[in-house]
C-alpha cells in the first residue's frame, strides 16, 4: 500500500519553500476502486481509474477516469485534444448506467469473500504467505485500517490478494494450470475487478516482462499468485482452490 498522506506530508516539508516546483501526486486508485479507498481526501492531486476493472464490472468495455479538481480542467482537456483517447457513447453506456451504480453491492460482497478465501489460504500448509490488507499479518494493515475505508466508515481492504506458493514457480503454473481445465468458479485470466474470479501468475503472465531485478524490488516473487475475487459463492471458490493444492 502506498501510504498516501505520508507521501503528501513529506512533498509539502520538501518543498516548503518552492511551492511552485512542488510535484503534483497522481493516483492511480483502480486496484482500490473508489469504494474502498478515495486519495483526494488523503491528500492526492489526481486520482486515476481505469474503468475497465471494478467500476465497469462486468469485464465488456474498456476505460479510464480522472477525478481533480477544477484547476487541472484546461491541461486535461489539452491533453485529451492532442491524444483523443476519448470514451464511445457505446461503452459509456454500461459502465455509467450497470457498472457504476452496482459498484457498492459488487465490492461489498466481494470484500466479504476476499477475507473468507485470504483466511483458508493462510491456513493452508502448501502456502507461504498470502498478503491481503483485510488480514492482521499484513505488514501495513494499521495503514489499511487508517485508508480503505468505505462510505459508512467500515474497514474495505479491497478485493485482490496475493499468495506465495512455497514449492516455487513450477508449481504456481502448475496450480494456475490445473485451474484453468478444471475449476468450476475461477477463470485463469489477466485482468481484475470482474464479476468473475480471476487467477494469474504476476511473475509468468503480467510482468514476465520485467527484468528480474524489477520484479525483485517490486516483491513479484516465484511461486506467486494473484486472485482478483469476484461474485462467485466464496465456497465454490475454496473448494477449486482447495482441490487444485492438493494436485500439485
Ligand atoms: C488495468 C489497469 C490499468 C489500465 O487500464 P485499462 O483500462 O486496461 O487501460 C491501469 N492501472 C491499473 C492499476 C490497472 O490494473
Amino acid at each position: 500500500l502506498i501510504d498516501i498522506k505520508g507521501v503528501r506530508n513529506m512533498i509539502d516539508k520538501v518543498y516548503k519553500n518552492k511551492k511552485e516546483q512542488r510535484p503534483i501526486i497522481i493516483f492511480d486508485n483502480t486496484f482500490a476502486t473508489p469504494f474502498c479507498q478515495r486519495p483526494l481526501d488523503f491528500g492526492a492531486d489526481i486520482v486515476v481509474h481505469s474503468l475497465t476493472k471494478n467500476i465497469g464490472g462486468f469485464g465488456v468495455d474498456m476505460g479510464g477516469a480522472v477525478i481533480t479538481s477544477h484547476k487541472y480542467l484546461h491541461t486535461l482537456l489539452q491533453y485529451r485534444k492532442d491524444f483523443g483517447g476519448i470514451l464511445s457513447p457505446k461503452n459509456a453506456w454500461p459502465i455509467l448506467v450497470y457498472g457504476l451504480p452496482t459498484l457498492m453491492t459488487r465490492v461489498k460482497q466481494q470484500i466479504n469473500s476476499a477475507l473468507i478465501i485470504a483466511k483458508f489460504l493462510e491456513a493452508h500448509p502448501a502456502i507461504e504467505k498470502v498478503i491481503y490488507p483485510g488480514l492482521p499479518s499484513h505488514h501495513q494493515y494499521e495503514l489499511a485500517k487508517k485508508q480503505m475505508i468505505d462510505y459508512e466508515g467500515n474497514f474495505a481492504p479491497g478485493t485482490l490478494l496475493y499468495f506465495k506458493i512455497k514449492k516455487g514457480q513450477e508449481f504456481a503454473d502448475k496450480l494456475i494450470n490445473y485451474i484453468a481445465k478444471n475449476a468450476y468458479s475461477i477463470t485463469l485470466a489477466v485482468s481484475l475487478g470482474q464479476l468473475r474470479t480471476l487467477i494469474e501468475s504476476p511473475a509468468s503472465m503480467t510482468h514476465a516482462g520485467l527484468p528480474e531485478t524489477a520484479k525483485k524490488e517490486g516483491g513479484l516473487e516465484k511461486g506467486g499468485i494473484r486472485l482478483s475475487i469476484g461474485m462467485e459463492d466464496p465456497q465454490d471458490i475454496i473448494n477449486d482452490l482447495n482441490k487444485a493444492l492438493s494436485k500439485i
